[in-house]
C-alpha cells in the first residue's frame, strides 16, 4: 500500500529523526519527494510511503502524537494568472520559492516543479487566484 504524505514540522521539531523512525519502527519504505527543512523554522516534507495498511496506520498515529501535522500530499496547486494582480503576497508564505516575482518585470511566476503542495499560498492570495485540486484534509 502506498500513500503520499505532506508533513509540516513546527520549528522545535525540525531536528527530529522522523524518516529514520518511520523506517526503523514501522518498517516503511520512504521516498522523499521534496523537502524544505531548516533550523528554527517551520519545515515541510513531501514523502511517498510504502508499507502494510497496519504499519501505515500505526505510523500515522505516532506522527500525530509528535505534533507534526500530516496532510495528504495528493494535490496540485493551480495558479490562475488571469486573476492575479502580481501583488506578491503569496511569495512571502511559499517555503519552496515556487512563487516568485521577477525582479525586472515584477510579474509573478509559478514553478510547479518546486511546489510542495503545502497550500500556504491559497489563503494568502486576496483574489483567490490560487487553488488546489484533489486535496484531502488530514490523512
Ligand atoms: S503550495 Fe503554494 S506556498 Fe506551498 S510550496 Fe506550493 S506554491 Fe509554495
Ligand atoms: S497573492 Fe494572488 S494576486 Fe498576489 S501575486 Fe500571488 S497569486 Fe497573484
Amino acid at each position: 500500500m502506498k500513500e503520499k504524505w505532506f508533513l509540516t514540522f513546527p520549528p522545535e521539531l525540525t531536528e527530529e529523526p522522523v524518516t529514520y523512525t518511520l523506517i526503523k519502527n514501522y518498517d516503511l519504505r520512504i521516498n522523499i519527494l521534496r523537502a524544505s527543512i531548516g533550523l528554527n523554522v517551520t519545515g515541510n516534507l513531501l514523502i511517498l510511503i510504502d508499507g502494510t495498511p497496519n504499519a501505515i496506520s500505526e505510523a500515522l498515529t505516532w506522527l500525530k502524537t509528535t505534533g507534526i501535522n500530516v496532510d495528504s500530499g495528493d494535490s496540485q496547486i493551480i495558479w490562475n494568472d488571469e486573476l492575479c494582480v502580481h501583488c506578491g503576497a503569496c511569495t512571502a508564505v511559499c517555503p519552496a520559492k515556487a512563487l516568485s516575482l521577477d525582479p525586472k518585470t515584477w510579474l509573478l511566476s509559478f514553478s510547479p516543479e518546486k511546489c510542495l503542495a503545502c497550500g500556504h499560498c491559497i489563503p494568502a492570495c486576496p483574489l483567490g487566484a490560487i487553488t488546489n485540486q484533489k486535496r484531502r484534509e488530514n490523512v
